[in-house]
């Protein structure tokens, strides 16, 4: 099962082929600049490419004997929107109960669904892209105040600069990614070279 896992060659290369990775001079809402983008999004609006990646994502899961073993009963949860084609993705090939999304309400996190404690199986949180992890750290909190348990993490991509384990979970990803990120202008290798930066909104 773990050979039918796709290479992260082959999962950078159908990101860059879809869109959701691409490489020149990037602005960021905080004003950090980088030479990578990912909009990984792009790469979930082609169903077939959205199936490969959350398929290939829920083999790493199927392997660990803990969270195998409780399955069906399990919830796929997602912290964010970019989470929920991989939600409904890994849920699929997992035949997991339920799904779970939440979302950021103004002052913090909170499940889109009503829901009460005791109601929701032991977790496994899947995200598109974890970048700082704080999504994923503020949906734990709130797993947690609802009485369930975290099983499994993971996501396509982790940037290598996130955690790699919550809960004393390690979270399991496609890619690793080696993010570089200047913090200004005056540091920034493509602004030395003069390459016009674009900014991206997310
Ligand atoms: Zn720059």
């Amino acid at each position: 099962m773990v050979d039918l896992i796709p290479s992260p060659d082959t999962v950078m290369q159908i990101l860059k082929r879809t869109g959701a990775f691409r490489e020149g001079h990037f602005v960021y809402p905080n004003g950090k600049h980088s030479p990578h983008y990912f909009q990984m999004p792009l790469a979930f609006r082609y169903y077939d490419t959205a199936r490969v990646l959350a398929v290939a994502l829920s083999r790493k899961f199927r392997v660990d004997r803990d969270i195998s073993s409780q399955l069906p009963k399990v919830s796929i949860v997602s912290p964010s929107s970019g989470g929920i084609p991989v939600a409904f993705g890994v849920r699929d090939a997992l035949s997991a109960q339920q799904i779970y999304w939440a979302e950021q309400e103004a002052d913090k996190r909170r499940f889109r669904q009503y829901v009460n404690k005791g109601e929701v199986n032991p977790c496994i949180m899947v995200d598109d892209i974890i970048r700082s992890g704080m999504a994923i750290e503020e949906t734990v909190t709130l797993v947690k105040s609802l009485g369930a348990r975290i099983i499994g993490c993971g996501a396509i991509v982790r940037f290598e600069s996130a955690p790699n384990e919550i809960e004393g979970v390690p979270i399991k990803s496609l890619i690793e990614y080696d993010v570089r990120m200047y913090d200004k202008e005056e540091t920034c290798a493509e602004c030395k070279e003069g390459v016009t930066p674009e900014h991206v909104r997310f």
